[in-house]
């Protein structure tokens, strides 16, 4: 494995698989089972997100308090994850929940050291309720964590195959970067995760590799270092 010790984000949205809204359990069982092929050679932490429940910035167009919002939002990423937990468990892989918001009955405080230990161990981290703070993001989450964590590298899973010169869902002349620095990113306006987030990752030189999680097998690939997606770094 190229990677020692990796972080993967994945959105709320993700975990819809065709719903239109909450969790596909049919797509959280295949990323168990992708997440299955890799564990036991990587050092695994995970952050979702919650945007296939609650996001605290659309609850505001809707006359709700943003902090509220917010506080729900993150209560969803927790949702998600506990989700994603059992269907770990159901492929016999030995995984901790660690939450930004204390829960005891459900999930352990973060505790940096501690979650650092588990990595060494080889469980499959989860961090939820994002960085347990209203205006942020799990991707600014999936950062912190990263850098908190000292991983090699955040592998941001979505639907597309990369970073492309403009939206290949919208224009097929669109061409994918096979790597970009976070400089150049930030010059062409690509958006590849939040300003917050991208910062601090960009200042902590932590590598961003953008791949399609939907397609069996990559979420391997990209541990072995094999060329697919794109790669932001410094
Ligand atoms: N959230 C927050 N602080 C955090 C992480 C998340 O307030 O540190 C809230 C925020 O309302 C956000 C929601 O949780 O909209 C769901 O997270 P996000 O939008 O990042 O999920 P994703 O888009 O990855 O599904």
């Amino acid at each position: 494995m190229k990677y020692k010790r990796v972080l993967l984000k994945l959105s709320g949205e993700a975990l819809m698989g065709d719903k239109l809204f909450g969790i596909d359990n049919n797509r959280i069982a295949e990323y168990a089972a992708e997440i299955k092929k890799l564990y036991q050679n990587v050092e695994l932490a995970i952050v979702i997100g919650g945007g296939n429940i609650f996001r605290g910035v659309q609850a505001e167009k809707g006359g709700m308090d943003r902090t509220q919002g917010d506080y729900m939002g993150m209560l969803a990423t927790m949702i998600n994850s506990m989700a994603l937990q059992a269907a770990l468990e159901k492929e016999d892989i030995k995984t901790r929940l660690v939450s930004a918001i204390e829960m005891r009955e459900i999930a352990e405080p973060f505790i940096k050291r501690r979650a650092v230990r588990h990595l060494e161990k080889g469980r499959v981290v989860i961090f939820g309720a994002g960085t347990g703070n209203p205006y942020f993001t799990t991707d600014s989450a999936a950062a912190l964590r990263a850098i908190e964590m000292q991983a090699d590298v955040i592998l941001k899973g979505t639907r597309v195959d990369g970073i492309y010169t403009a939206d290949p869902e919208k224009d097929p002349d669109a061409t994918k970067y096979d790597t970009i620095t976070f400089d150049e990113a930030y010059n062409k306006g690509l958006s590849i995760m939040d300003m917050t987030a991208f910062t601090l990752c960009k200042e902590n030189d932590v590598p961003i590799i953008v791949f399609n999680m939907n397609t069996k097998g990559n979420l391997e690939k990209v541990v072995n270092g094999e060329k697919i997606g794109t790669l932001v770094a410094n």
